[in-house]
Parts: structure tokens; sequence; C-alpha cells
């Protein structure tokens, strides 16, 4: 599953076949399209660690970090919520 990256709707369908390149979705709310970069439940921790990493250290690049890896805020926040415990340079 995704989130639609314009509304954070959980309401979205599959649009199209998955590729190399990701997944096309299409949010059921907004009727927008967007494209993830992978299928939510293959991102592998590493990613992630990646991701957050830029998102939480680099506020400034923060909406890039969304656009460049198709990911939703609300995931983000999600995945923030376990880094912050384990992280030094974030503070609470
Ligand atoms: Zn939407
Ligand atoms: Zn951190």
């Amino acid at each position: 599953m995704a989130d639609c990256l314009y509304c954070d709707s959980q309401d979205v369908r599959k649009n199209g076949k998955l590729t190399s390149w990701g997944q096309r979705w299409k949010c059921v709310s907004c009727h927008k399209q967007f494209s993830t970069w992978w299928a939510r439940d293959t991102y592998s921790p590493e990613f992630k660690q990646k991701v957050v990493d830029l998102y939480c250290h680099s506020p400034a690049n923060a909406r890039e970090v969304l656009k460049t890896y198709g990911i939703s805020s609300r995931t983000l926040v999600e995945w923030k919520k376990n880094h912050l415990p384990s992280c030094d340079k974030c503070e609470e």
C-alpha cells in the first residue's frame, strides 16, 4: 500500500503495473496520480535509514526528499518516530 503524496489519503489504488522504477498509484480521494519509488513493503532498512537521515538532519531538504523518493509525509513521520530514540543528532 501507499499513501497519497498530495493529500495523505490511504485510499489509493494501483494504477498500472509495477515497473523497474516503481509503482503507479491513483488516489481515490483527490484523483491525482503519483508513483512510488518502490512498493512500500520492499523498503529495506538501509534505504529507510538513508531517507530518515536526510529528512531529519537536513530539514531544509525535507520536501525534496519526499518528492525524490516518492514517500508520503505520513510514512516519514512514522520512520522518524522509530529513528528518534536511537539518534543523538536529533532533539526531541
Ligand atoms: Zn490524494
Ligand atoms: Zn536523527
